[in-house]
């Protein structure tokens, strides 16, 4: 008997993914660099499905059915390419490589085009979820050909998660664009995470909540429109005792947060596209200031305003200035999506996007059926802040919104998530900006001329002389 699909690299999650697909009755080849793992999964596992163990590259590829499914699950970098150089001389034209590790795009570009001229396929795969989500249905978001999406789809999208029977997977468009995807996933992830993180902030030290009680307020908001994945484990989170201490869990944990790079791919990205992704920016350098011990020590005695024991923030306003900042953090990381779309010819359906993300992976919410309900009517919908749902539920939360961002600046509890989303939102929707001033001063020190408001044109004034007027 031969393998339908073959997975190599079996830690957490090709162990998971591996498990995944046997379980849904594939037959699947697994390999690893060393055996041990290999050997672990079988004895451990080998009764949920069948498994054909190999322990050289030669075995594994020797038994795969045609055209051959071999999908990497390896560190993502180096580790990645040593493993294609492995397989791809054993492999035929019409093969399949599936890259489910968190590659970058730009090496997953790189790759599909070499392995493109020899014949190969490669597919780069987003996969998120985390090793639960690989075992139980992750959310799955291939790249590369349409071809061998037609190969490869039915058997991503039987072990994909399902919301209302719609797989969490669909071909996202060609070479990178899976990867891409995934990288913005991560990234609104960041910039969820925060917002949530300062909720709690706003909802302990702005309305003088424990996090017993908190955990409730977040209970309570996940049977609303904010119903989510990361809102459900942070009443979890927030619920938790510490064992040792008796103490609430989120105040033994050093409030330094880790991060492994995606977040600072996506703004990395955006800054050379131009996309402005502001609360997804503040995510990640929100994390990096924490993390910063020693610059944190050295500021630890600056002033800040007097504290007055108010309780100055309201439960609701904070749900509202959340929901709110929220519609912008994804409206920013779907434009990303768009505008990386465009420029590499990907062709992505932002609404099909919202849709793969309903289960499986980290973000996954109730509020994406209302994104993806934006896209429908609309495709090309400029920013989700427009669609006539979400334009609603920022007029009905703006007003909390701004009561939250200055109280909470007056009582000097940092908002970035927040308070950046708000600029955002205001910069967008304001009649004139002062970036008329800025494109005045650039004329000045640069000559970098300017256009007029009433005329076509570029022009310059001649500042360091008679101040009049010419045509660039
Ligand atoms: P790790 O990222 O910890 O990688 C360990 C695996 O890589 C082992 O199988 C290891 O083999 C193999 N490996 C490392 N270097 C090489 C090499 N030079 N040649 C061959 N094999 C090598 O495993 P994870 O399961 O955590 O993640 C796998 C991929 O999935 C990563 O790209 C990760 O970013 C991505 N991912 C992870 C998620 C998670 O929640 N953990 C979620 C989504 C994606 P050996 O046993 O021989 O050391």
């Amino acid at each position: 008997e031969l393998a339908r699909i073959g997975v190599t690299g079996l830690a957490v999650m090709g162990r998971n993914l591996a498990r995944n697909l046997a379980r849904h009755g594939h037959p699947v080849a697994v390999h690893n660099r060393s055996y041990g793992r290999t050997k672990e999964l079988v004895e451990e596992f080998g009764h949920e499905g069948t498994f054909l163990p190999a322990e050289t590259a030669e075995q594994f590829v020797a038994s795969l059915e045609r055209p051959r499914r071999l999908v990497i699950m390896v560190k993502a970098g180096g580790p990645t390419d040593a493993v294609i150089d492995e397989f791809a001389p054993l492999l035929e034209p019409g093969d399949m490589i599936v890259d489910g590790g968190n590659a970058h795009f730009a090496d997953t570009r790189r790759r599909e085009q070499a392995l493109r001229e020899r014949g190969l396929h490669f597919v780069g795969t987003g996969i998120s979820g985390g090793e639960e989500g690989a075992l139980h249905g992750p959310s799955i978001m291939p790249g590369g050909s349409a071809e061998s999406y037609e190969a490869l789809g039915p058997l991503l999208e039987d072990i994909s998660a399902k919301v209302d029977g719609t797989p969490c997977c669909t071909h996202v468009g060609p070479d990178g664009a899976g990867h891409f995807v995934k990288m913005v996933h991560n990234g609104i992830e960041y910039a969820d995470m925060q917002l949530i993180a300062e909720a709690y902030d706003l909802l302990r030290r702005g309305a003088g909540r424990q996090p017993a009680e908190i955990a409730d307020i977040f209970r309570g908001w996940n049977e609303g429109r904010l119903g989510s994945y990361l809102i459900e484990i942070t009443s979890e989170v927030l619920a938790h005792t510490d064992a040792a201490t008796g103490k609430p869990f989120v105040d033994v944990v050093l409030d330094q947060a880790e991060q492994k790079g995606t977040g600072r791919w996506t703004v990395q990205i955006a800054l050379d596209l131009g996309v402005p992704v502001s609360g997804i920016a503040e995510a990640v350098f929100a994390r990096s200031l924490s993390g910063d011990a020693d610059l944190r020590s050295a500021a630890r005695g600056l002033p800040g305003p007097v504290p007055t024991g108010a309780s100055d923030v309201l439960v609701d306003d904070v749900e509202q200035a959340l929901y709110a900042s929220k519609i912008v953090a994804y409206a920013q990381g779907f434009n990303q999506i768009q505008a990386g779309s465009a420029e590499y010819n990907w062709n992505i359906d932002a609404g099909a996007m919202a849709t793969i993300w309903r289960g499986g992976c980290i973000i996954r919410a109730k509020f994406l059926d209302r994104i993806k309900a934006a896209y429908d009517g609309d495709p090309g919908l400029p920013s989700l802040l427009v669609d006539d749902h979400f334009q609603e539920a920022v007029r009905g939360a703006q007003d909390a919104w701004r009561r939250v961002v200055a109280t909470a600046t007056t009582m000097g509890i940092p908002v970035p998530g927040f308070s950046s989303a708000l600029a955002y939102y205001d910069g967008l929707r304001a009649e004139r900006l002062p970036a008329a001033l800025v494109q005045g001063q650039r004329d000045f020190f640069g000559a970098h001329t300017y256009r007029r408001v009433d005329r076509e044109g570029s022009f310059h004034v001649l500042w360091g002389g008679d101040r009049g007027e010419v045509t660039a």
